[in-house]
C-alpha cells in the first residue's frame, strides 16, 4: 500500500492542480492533498476555503482515497504521521524542475525514506499558474478555462468584497 501526499499552497486550486490529483490518485493507494499554510504570505484565498473548493471539486471526480487536509508544518514530519512515502509534485517547465529537484533534495536531507515523484503537467495545463491567474482577476480577465466554478466565483467575489 503506498500513500502519497501532494503538498502545495493551492492558492487558487486550478485545473492544473486537479490533473496532478487525477494522475496522483491512479498511480498510489491514497492521496492526500496537503494545503499549506505560509505564514510569510498574505494568501488569496484562506486555507479553509481552499480546502473545501478541493472538496466541493472532489465530489464529483469520483476519486479514491483522496482527502484534503490543512498543515503548518514540516511537510516530511506529515508524512511520517501519516506513513506516507512518496512527496508528489507537478511540473510545468525546466524553472519549475530546477524548483522541485532542489526541493526533492532538502526534503530526502530531512527524511531519506521519503521519495519525491514528479508528474509532468499535460500541455494544455502548461500556461496555469496562479500568480497569472491572480493578475488575470484584477484586470478583469477571464478565468472560467483555469478553474473550476466554484473556485472562480469563490474568486470573483473576492474581488467585488475588495471593490
Ligand atoms: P507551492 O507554493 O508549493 O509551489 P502550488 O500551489 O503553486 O504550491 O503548486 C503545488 C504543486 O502543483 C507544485 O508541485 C506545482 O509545480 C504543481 N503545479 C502547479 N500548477 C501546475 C500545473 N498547471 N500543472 C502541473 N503541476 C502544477
Amino acid at each position: 500500500m503506498v500513500k502519497a501526499v501532494f503538498p502545495g499552497s493551492f492558492d487558487p486550486p486550478t485545473y492544473g492542480h486537479l490533473n496532478i490529483i487525477t494522475r496522483g490518485a491512479v498511480l498510489f493507494d491514497s492521496l492526500d492533498i496537503v494545503v499549506a499554510v505560509n505564514s510569510q504570505k498574505e494568501p488569496l484565498l484562506k486555507a479553509e476555503l481552499i480546502k473545501s473548493l478541493f472538496e466541493e471539486q472532489l465530489q464529483t471526480m469520483n476519486l479514491k482515497d483522496v482527502k484534503v487536509v490543512i498543515y503548518d508544518g514540516l511537510i516530511v514530519d506529515y508524512c511520517r504521521n501519516v506513513g506516507a512515502a512518496v512527496l508528489l509534485r507537478g511540473v510545468r517547465s525546466s524553472a519549475d524542475f530546477n524548483y522541485e529537484f532542489e526541493l526533492s533534495i532538502l526534503n530526502k536531507q530531512l527524511d531519506d525514506k521519503i521519495e519525491t515523484v514528479l508528474i509532468p503537467t499535460e500541455p494544455k495545463y502548461f500556461v496555469l499558474r496562479s500568480s497569472t491567474i491572480k493578475e488575470l482577476l484584477n484586470l478583469g480577465g477571464d478565468i472560467s478555462a483555469m478553474v473550476p466554478p466554484a473556485v472562480e466565483s469563490a474568486l470573483l467575489k473576492l474581488r467585488e468584497q475588495k471593490t
